[in-house]
């Protein structure tokens, strides 16, 4: 294969407004470009702990074991299953959309079994159910569900089902991958046992990290397993040695030290914004894209109660290629948004209002380039109405 013709890849600048990645903050990307140091320095180090407290805060916890994994959102679902399920543990698991489907592979892979409750793709985890299946199963060890389910768009109740976890002395395995940062998510208020994240979603760094954080509960049964846990990348009781608290950071693998500070940068705008007003901003901005897309005609895939701020499920109108419209988007405009995936493949678009996209700019300039895109396409849509519903919302 040739290479001659190749040279330093410069990409296109995009707006992102899809599931994931979500656009990085200047400052983050300007702290990935400091000079690298060694992951055993003393600065290094120094800036693990604070990343540490960071990820404390971000998480609303004080669990000791809150480390960011070398790897991205998937690698973190990986650490949560592979130290908590042993060979023969049955694992209650809610699936509502893609990722619970990937926590079915994990447990099996573990050599646990997974005891499936399912709701419709749109839906969010019906509680009864789930309480039925652990009365049903009294011996299930872990309920897995995923908070934020960046696949359809819509939000489970976390805090309710981790109360029913404890109810029936089942440890909880928590998808907060698009949650974190986005949406409340009160770690030690709900006493969820394992969590895991992704730094690509609402803490808007760069792709590649998984902050994940475990209770003392979980610790416990992590380091009574039986057996070793079958991935030595992913296993904590060997990562404690480098992230842990006066543990002596002995060599366990060279840490993303660049991606390291990004995450820290972002966690400090998180930090200095505020959770709650975070939380409160993904809110607004949502209300805000929410009002342009029905003045436009268009509606929501997903009901109201159960709507995720920072993840737009929009039904694509009949007669629409709706790959057609993203190409355009992308092509004209510079502007990455979702498509649907498994049963809303094709039925949906995914528009993403996550960390630092979801600003009022993104929303205007979103709801702009839709509505002209589908004009162009002879979509039949209200026109010249959605930015001045958007903008009643954002003043
Ligand atoms: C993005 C995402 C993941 C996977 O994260 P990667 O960083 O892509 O590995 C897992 N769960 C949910 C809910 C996600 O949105």
């Amino acid at each position: 294969m040739g290479i001659n013709h190749c040279r330093s890849f410069v990409p296109p600048v995009r707006t992102l407004m899809g599931p994931g990645p979500s656009d990085v903050h200047p400052r983050v990307l300007a702290a990935m470009a400091r000079p690298t140091i060694g992951h055993l320095d003393p600065a290094f180090i120094q800036m693990m702990d604070e990343l540490k407290s960071l990820l404390h805060y971000a998480f609303q916890t004080e669990n000791e074991l809150t480390i960011p994994v070398s790897a991205p959102g998937s690698a973190g679902m990986e650490t949560c299953f592979v130290n908590l399920v042993e060979p023969g543990d049955k694992v209650v698991v809610c699936q509502n959309g893609v990722f619970g489907g990937r926590m079915k592979e994990n447990v099996e892979r573990c050599g646990g079994q997974p005891i499936m409750i399912e709701d419709e793709w749109g839906a969010a985890i019906d509680l009864d159910k789930v309480e039925k299946a652990l009365k049903t199963h009294a011996d299930a060890k872990i309920l897995a569900f995923v908070h934020a389910e960046t696949s359809t768009g819509v939000q489970s109740d976390a805090e309710q089902l981790c109360e029913l976890a404890r109810r029936y002395d089942c440890l909880t395995i928590v998808d907060a991958v698009t949650s974190l940062g986005g949406t409340p998510l009160n770690v030690d208020e709900w006493a969820i046992d394992a969590v895991y994240s992704g730094s690509q979603k609402c803490l808007s760094c760069t792709p590649g990290l998984s902050p994940v954080s475990f209770s003392e509960r979980a610790v416990k049964k992590i380091q009574g397993r039986q057996r070793k846990v079958q991935s030595w990348f992913l296993d904590l009781n060997l990562l404690m040695n480098y992230w842990g608290s006066g543990a002596k950071r002995a060599y366990h693998h060279t840490a993303p030290v660049n991606p390291l500070y990004g995450l820290h940068e972002s966690l400090i705008m998180i930090k200095d914004e505020g959770l709650e007003n975070a939380w409160a901003r993904h809110e607004r901005h949502h209300q805000a894209l929410r009002a342009g897309i029905e003045a436009m005609g268009l509606s929501f895939t997903v009901k109201e109660s159960d709507r995720l701020p920072q993840l737009n499920a929009i039904s694509v109108p009949q007669g629409v290629d709706e790959a057609a419209v993203r190409k355009r988007l992308l092509e004209q405009y510079s502007l990455e948004i979702g498509a649907g995936l498994g049963s809303l493949a094709g039925r949906v678009w995914r528009i993403g209002l996550m960390g630092y996209s979801s600003t009022p700019k993104n929303v205007m300039f979103c709801l702009g380039a839709l509505e002209a895109v589908l004009c162009d396409l002879g979509a039949p849509i209200e026109q010249g109405k959605a930015s001045t519903a958007a903008r009643i919302v954002l003043s």
